[in-house]
């Protein structure tokens, strides 16, 4: 299997090159050659779920994928890192279902995708003489789970810039924490600083002499691929379930999520409809609606982590599914305002079910559609967002382990001045 650029015909990358690369050259985003047509059929056993049955379905998703690649004589080992955790799904309705994608180090779904590119870049690295350098820029979520996932990893160092005084307190231990190979540099600016100081330094002579440079954001095709796992399992054990193929509901910014749900179901899992959940940044509805997307500004919102105004991965979905009308045929989508959100999860909340401002979406958004068997996808545990979830469902959320385990340490973050002089003289 080759990749090309959404913007070329040519089939010019391997897997692994595109993954060490991130954006193409021309400025596209990476998409595989062809979708394997055929998804090998599914094991029965899909009710328990020991790793061994992830990694079996990991294997059996992604191995077409790998297929020719350097790296795929290692993708069972590959596949045994990033599935190390559950990802149960929880029966909250007779007709609904939770997909709990938060049991990993840093409690959200972007923990699947960043230890799979983690593992893959690492091994790609590991004998060379100077470690891959991977530069994020994150507003909370993404640095985490990047930083946790690279961490005490051969071959790959990690720079993180996030926003001083702009990220909670528990996403900033989540990425002050490391030590090792991962250094975190507090910029005094606000995220797009942070963005353009990383811009910057791809661009500067003196860093490309010094470092090897690589992204590690959510348009690598390394975090996109290994987000269909989940769907190919979770829709066989709905299926076995309910006796018909879910529908799904996907919470969606940036479209990765979502994005990786289409695909799913483009190489055959058994998935029905699926709705795309955003938050008042609401350019997918829009592009459904119209089939363009005019530029507005983002909005903050209670659910920050899909606080997106030009989905990057919209570029990818126009490339699998160009016709609008054939897309409308099992996708739609809908926007849904604050005081949804806040209404959603002290509703559920009364229920003993705690859900993030972003799931809260999902469950909203599931709640105007057809009583059909569905599965809601849950991206961040709730105690992530304790300051949006205590207050309304009014008692403490417990932590699960992993935050747990960070909140005791202490961090270490270097402070510097939104400028490339500044970041130059504290990391070259
Ligand atoms: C990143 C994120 C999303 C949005 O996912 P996309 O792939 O960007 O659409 C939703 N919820 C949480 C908790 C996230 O961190």
């Amino acid at each position: 299997m080759r990749y090309r650029s959404t913007r070329s015909e040519q089939p010019t990358h391997s897997l692994s090159e595109a993954m060490s690369a991130g954006l193409a050259p021309d400025g596209g985003l990476f998409v595989p050659e062809r979708l394997p047509q055929e998804l090998p059929r599914m094991p029965e056993s899909v009710d328990a779920q020991p790793a061994a049955d992830r990694v079996a379905h990991a294997l059996r998703t992604l191995t077409p994928f790998f297929t020719g690649d350097v790296l795929q004589p290692q993708l069972e080992d590959i596949v045994a890192e990033a599935f190390s955790f559950e990802l149960p799904l929880r029966f909250i309705e007779p007709q609904t279902a939770l997909l709990e994608l938060f049991l990993g180090p840093t409690a959200a779904f972007k923990d699947v995708g960043a230890r799979f590119l983690a593992s893959c870049l690492s091994r790609l690295n590991a004998d060379a003489s100077k470690p891959l350098t991977i530069l994020v820029a994150t507003s909370g979520d993404t640095g985490g789970a990047v930083a946790s996932a690279f961490w005490k990893r051969p071959g790959v160092e990690v720079f993180v810039l996030y926003p001083k005084g702009r990220v909670s307190k528990r996403q900033e231990l989540q990425l002050t924490t490391w030590g090792e190979n991962i250094r975190a540099f507090e910029v005094e600016g606000d995220f797009d600083d942070c963005q353009r100081l990383v811009k910057a330094a791809f661009q500067d002579q003196r860093w490309r002499q010094a470092k090897r440079l690589s992204s590690a954001n959510s348009i690598n095709i390394g975090r996109l691929l290994p987000q269909m796992v989940y769907y190919v399992i979770a829709s066989h054990r709905a299926q076995a379930h309910w006796g018909q193929s879910p529908n799904f509901v996907v919470p969606t910014g940036n479209l990765g999520n979502a994005l990786a749900c289409v695909l799913a179901k483009r190489i055959g899992a058994p998935i029905g409809h699926i709705h795309m959940a955003t938050n008042r940044n609401d350019a997918v509805v829009r592009y459904l609606r119209d089939g363009a997307v005019e530029p507005q500004p983002a909005q903050a919102t209670l659910a920050n982590a899909m606080d997106v105004s030009a989905p990057s991965n919209l570029e990818r979905l126009q490339h699998h599914e160009p016709n609008l009308e054939s897309l409308r045929s099992f996708v739609s989508a809908s926007a849904v305002n604050d005081a949804q959100i806040r209404a959603q999860i002290e509703q559920w909340g009364a229920k003993d079910v705690l859900l993030c401002p972003h799931t809260a979406c999902g469950m909203h958004a599931r709640a105007e559609l057809q009583p059909e068997p569905t599965v809601v996808v849950a991206t961040a545990h709730p105690a992530k967002f304790e300051q949006v979830v205590e207050p309304l469902v009014q008692k403490a959320v417990p932590l699960p382990a992993s935050l747990e385990a960070i909140s005791t340490r202490t961090g270490r973050c270097e402070t510097i001045a939104p400028a490339l002089e500044a970041f130059s003289k504290a990391a070259l």
